[in-house]
C-alpha cells in the first residue's frame, strides 16, 4: 500500500464501477439526442465573480463552500466549479450564441466542486449531469427538462424517487411575499436560529428551506406562496402541471420547495429517494429567468433546467439492483501459449484478431498453460485458442468454446470467419 491516500471527499473509480459510471452516461448521451439537448463542456474553473453573481453571495455554496485561488500573485481569484448554470450561461453569452439562434438546449456531464463536509452522499468532487434550456421559458420549456429528468430516471428503472415541485410566481409576486414573510416572522424574531435571523434580512424565502426542525415547525404555520400569486403567474403553474399528469408523471405540490435565488421564477422542483438517508436529493431545477441579466447580458435570456448527481443516482442503483446484468467487457477469445516460445507468433494473432475487430487477450506475464486458462475462465472468455507446436507447423488451431466446453479444430482463416459472422449477428458479442 501507498502511503499515498486519495483526498478525503474524493473517489476513485475502477473498471467494475466505471462500467456502471458508462452505463447511466450512455443513457443520458441517448436521451439528451431524443430531446433535442446538445452536449457542452466547459472550464473546471471560472473567474470566482462569475458565481458570486450567478449563484448569489447569500447562498451556502458561495459563502463557505469554493475551492478559490488565485493562479498568478496579483490576478483574479478563479473558482472550481461547484455547479454548472452559471458557466453554461457564461460560455453561451461569451459565444453570443443568441445571435445565432434565440433557443438553445445543451446538456452536460461533469465535475463539480464544493468544501463540503464528507459525509454518506456528500463528496466535495462529485458529478452531475443536468441540462439548460436557454433562450426561452414558459411552461412547455420547464416541463420538458423536466420530462428529459424524469424519462433518465425511468430509462435506469430506478424505483421510488419523489418529484416535489412548486412555483416561485414572478418577481412582484414575490416581493409581495417577502414582505408578509417579514411580517409573519418578526414576532418569532428570538426563536429563530443565527442562519434564520440572517435569511429573514437577506432573503427570507430561504428561511423555508431550513433543515432545523425546529425552524420547519415554526414555517409549516407561515404564509404561502401559493396565495400570493397573481392569476397568470398560477395559470402558468397549471399549465406546467397539466403536460406531468398528461405524461403521467407523478409529483407532489410542496409549498416549501424554493430555490433561494433571485433570479428564479415560477417552477421548482427537486427529486429525493428514501434509499438515501439524510442527503436525500438526487436532483433539482426550475426556472431562472433572470440570470443572463445578472450576468451582464444585454439580451434577456429566459431559461430552465436542473441538474442531477451521479454518485447518488448510483449508490440507489446499487441499493435497487439494477446493475446485475451489465456486460463488463468480456474478452471473446484468450489466446492460451503453450510455451512462450510461440509468444510471438500468438502475439503477431492477437494483433490479428483485433484489428478484424475480435475482442482478444493474451497473457503477457509469462505464465503457465494452467494459469493461462484459469485466467482465460476468470475473464469469462468465450473461446480459448491453443497455440502450439503442431499448431503452427500444421496450421490446424484447436478452439475451445468456453461456455458449452465443446472442442474443434480449424483454420484460422476459418476461426475469422466464424468469429466476424457471429459479431455481425450479435452486436454486442
Ligand atoms: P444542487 O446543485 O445543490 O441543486 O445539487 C443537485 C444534485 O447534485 C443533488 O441533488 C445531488 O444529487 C448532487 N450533489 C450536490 N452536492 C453534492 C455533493 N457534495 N456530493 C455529491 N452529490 C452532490
Amino acid at each position: 500500500m501507498s502511503q499515498y491516500q486519495s483526498v478525503k471527499g474524493t473517489r476513485d473509480i475502477f473498471p467494475e464501477e466505471a462500467v456502471q459510471w458508462k452505463y447511466v452516461e450512455d443513457i443520458v448521451n441517448t436521451l439528451a439526442a431524443l430531446y433535442g439537448f446538445r452536449e457542452i463542456r466547459i472550464p473546471l474553473f471560472e473567474y470566482t465573480e462569475l458565481f458570486q453573481r450567478g449563484i448569489g453571495s447569500t447562498t451556502d455554496i458561495v459563502g463557505k463552500e469554493m475551492f478559490s485561488f488565485q493562479p498568478d500573485p496579483a490576478g483574479r481569484s478563479v473558482t472550481l466549479r461547484p455547479e454548472m448554470t452559471a458557466g453554461v450561461m457564461r460560455a453561451a453569452l461569451q459565444k453570443n450564441l443568441f445571435s445565432l439562434a434565440p433557443v438553445h438546449k445543451l446538456f452536460y456531464i461533469g465535475e463539480l466542486f464544493r468544501k463540503e463536509r464528507p459525509q454518506a452522499g456528500r463528496q466535495r468532487q462529485f458529478t452531475q449531469f443536468g441540462a439548460e434550456l436557454l433562450g426561452v421559458s414558459s411552461p412547455s420549456a420547464v416541463a420538458e427538462v423536466i420530462t428529459f429528468m424524469m424519462h433518465v430516471f425511468d430509462s435506469l428503472a430506478l424505483r421510488g424517487l419523489k418529484l416535489r415541485i412548486n412555483t416561485l410566481g414572478d418577481t412582484d409576486d414575490r416581493l409581495r411575499y417577502r414582505e408578509a414573510l417579514r411580517t409573519w416572522f418578526s414576532p418569532f424574531h428570538d426563536l429563530l436560529d443565527e442562519a434564520s435571523k440572517e435569511r429573514l434580512e437577506k432573503n427570507p424565502l430561504r428561511i423555508l428551506d431550513s433543515k432545523n426542525p425546529a425552524m420547519q415547525e415554526l414555517v409549516a404555520g407561515a404564509p404561502r406562496l401559493y396565495d400570493y400569486l397573481k392569476a397568470s403567474s398560477l395559470d402558468d403553474f397549471r399549465k406546467v402541471l397539466f403536460y406531468l399528469d398528461e405524461r403521467n408523471i407523478k409529483y407532489e405540490i410542496d409549498h416549501r420547495l424554493v430555490r433561494g435565488l433571485d433570479y428564479y421564477c415560477h417552477t421548482a422542483f427537486e427529486v429525493t429517494s428514501s434509499e438515501l438517508g439524510a442527503q436525500d436529493a438526487i436532483g433539482g431545477g426550475g426556472r431562472y429567468d433572470a440570470l443572463a441579466k445578472e450576468l451582464g447580458s444585454s439580451v434577456d435570456v429566459p431559461a430552465s433546467g436542473f441538474a442531477v448527481g451521479i454518485e447518488r443516482l448510483l449508490i440507489i442503483m446499487e441499493k435497487q439492483g439494477l446493475f446485475a446484468t451489465l456486460p463488463q467487457g468480456v474478452p471473446t477469445v484468450y489466446l492460451i501459449l503453450q510455451h512462450q516460445d510461440l509468444a510471438d507468433h500468438g502475439m503477431h494473432i492477437a494483433w490479428q484478431l483485433r484489428q478484424a475487430g475480435i475482442t482478444t487477450e493474451i497473457d503477457l506475464a509469462s505464465r503457465s498453460m494452467k494459469a493461462q486458462m484459469r485466467e482465460a475462465n476468470k475473464v469469462k472468455a468465450s473461446y480459448a485458442l491453443f497455440i502450439g507446436q503442431s499448431e503452427c507447423e500444421t496450421g490446424q488451431y484447436s478452439l475451445k468454446n468456453l461456455v458449452t466446453s465443446e472442442q474443434t479444430t480449424l483454420t484460422l482463416e476459418a476461426l475469422f470467419h466464424m468469429l466476424i459472422a457471429q459479431r455481425q449477428s450479435q452486436p454486442h458479442f
